[in-house]
């Protein structure tokens, strides 16, 4: 069986469709912290044969973690688990390093008392920082400017270390770029607690008439059209790119960090447009001031990830909008409770 951390959150939820939907068995565990029950119903409707287990527990508590491999068979494990906000974590960072840090060190532990040698993380690509030039390689140096993402390359490292000092244990870190979109059924997708942070949250929730109107956070930026560019990719490309680290680990290829992205850079009103030609819905915005600590441009190589995997994003960025429209309209209010 897979043991799926976080495996009710927005890619965790994907990712488990897309393993079941390859035949995997999968233990799913959350703490409920920022999902709803609900999604696992969703889940069990989308893959009515599946073996899905649920056990509600937090990743740092080390009785549960006991108690789920001792009760099932895991072969591997993928770490959604953790905290998302980068705001929040400069409020609040020892939340974030005791969720994020002490939430995967407890997991470790966990596994190779259980025997399990094979884990794939969810990091990101707020390990960079800054870039010193463009597109990011996994081989640039990181230089993460918050909390949230110095707590992502504490993990890579504990991993690097644990791979180092443990013979067979393998990982994958996989630096993700900006996942959007939602599974093309409109039956699990992304569903933010509040006023959405990510950019195409917000704009189906304008559209949905949820909130009057998107606020671009600076259009000053030195980009071709003044606004930040982002490497978008859909939530199932991220999500399969899972089941290719899996196949990697199972075939005994050896740790990797690999970035998933595009490679491709679109601009807050390149995102704009592509919404509503692709849904005909009218987006009203205003432009504000630009957002603290944002960065003006990034995007990926996905080169590794594609020679290493066998990986690399193959739906479009209109994909992606006709699915989160389609999520958005089919659950206005998100999940139900
Ligand atoms: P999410 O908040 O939707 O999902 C995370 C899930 O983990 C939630 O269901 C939450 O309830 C659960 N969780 C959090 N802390 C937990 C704990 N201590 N114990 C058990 N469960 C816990 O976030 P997401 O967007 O699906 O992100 C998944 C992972 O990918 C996270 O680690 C995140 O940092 C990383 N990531 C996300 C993005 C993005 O843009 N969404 C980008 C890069 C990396
Ligand atoms: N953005 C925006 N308005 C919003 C949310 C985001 O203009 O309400 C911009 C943001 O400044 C950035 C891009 O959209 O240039 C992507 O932002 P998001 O928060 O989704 O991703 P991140 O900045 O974390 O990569």
């Amino acid at each position: 069986m897979i043991l799926v951390t976080g495996g009710l959150g927005y890619i965790g939820s994907h990712a488990c469709v897309a393993l079941t939907q390859a035949g995997e068995r999968l233990v799913v565990l959350d703490n409920l912290s920022n999902a709803k029950r609900s999604v696992l119903e969703r889940l069990r409707e989308l893959c009515p044969d599946a073996i899905l287990d649920f056990c509600e527990a937090d990743v740092r508590d080390r009785g549960a973690l006991a108690r789920v491999f001792a009760a099932h068979r895991v072969e591997a494990v993928l770490h959604f688990a953790g905290l998302k906000s980068v705001a929040e974590s400069v409020a609040r960072p020892l939340l974030y390093y005791d969720n994020n840090v002490g939430g995967s060190l407890a997991l470790v532990e966990a596994m190779l008392a259980a025997g399990v040698e094979r884990i794939v993380f969810s990091s990101s690509a707020t390990v960079y920082g800054p870039p010193l030039s463009l597109p990011h390689r996994e081989d640039h140096p990181t230089a993460p400017h918050n909390p949230y993402g110095r707590a992502k390359r504490m993990v890579e490292e504990l991993l690097a270390d644990v791979a180092r000092a443990q013979p067979g244990f393998r990982y994958v870190a996989l630096r993700y770029f900006n996942p959007i979109g939602a599974h093309p059924s409109g039956r699990i997708g992304e569903d933010p607690r509040g006023e959405p942070n990510n950019l195409l949250p917000f704009v189906t929730q304008v559209a949905v008439g949820r909130r009057a109107r998107l606020r671009i956070h600076g259009d000053d930026y030195p980009t071709a059209d003044g606004t930040g560019v982002r490497d978008y990719l859909h939530v199932m490309d991220l999500a399969e790119g899972h089941l290719a680290a899996l196949a990697r680990l199972r075939a005994g290829g050896g740790s990797l960090v690999a970035n998933l992205g595009t490679g491709r850079g679109h601009s807050v009103r390149e995102v704009l447009a592509a919404f509503e030609r692709t849904t005909g819905v009218r987006v009203p915005f205003e432009v504000g001031p630009r957002r603290a600590g944002d960065l003006p441009a990034c995007w990926a190589d996905p080169s590794l990830a594609e020679r290493e995997l066998g990986w690399r994003a193959r739906r479009t960025l209109e994909e992606a909008c006709r699915d989160a429209w389609r999520w958005q309209c089919d659950n206005p209010a998100g999940y139900p409770d």
